[in-house]
């Protein structure tokens, strides 16, 4: 059985500054995964939460009607 663990990771850019400090600024932008190979590649942040919650409650519904 495959579980669906979604998850969204932020994209951020990295940015080095004088003495060496690195900040992770975010960039609004995200990719979403699961443990079951989705990938959605890169989209807006707001995007990403809407496919990841919408991925999970198509597995769960996948799951009632398997
Ligand atoms: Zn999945």
């Amino acid at each position: 059985m495959v579980e669906h663990a979604a998850f969204v990771q932020g994209i951020t850019r990295e940015s080095i500054h004088p003495g060496g400090w690195v900040e992770h600024e975010p960039t609004g932008r995200a990719v979403v995964r699961c443990s079951c190979g989705l990938e959605s590649g890169v989209v807006t942040a707001v995007r990403a939460a809407q496919i990841a919650d919408d991925h999970r409650r198509g597995a769960a519904y996948a799951r009632a009607c398997g």
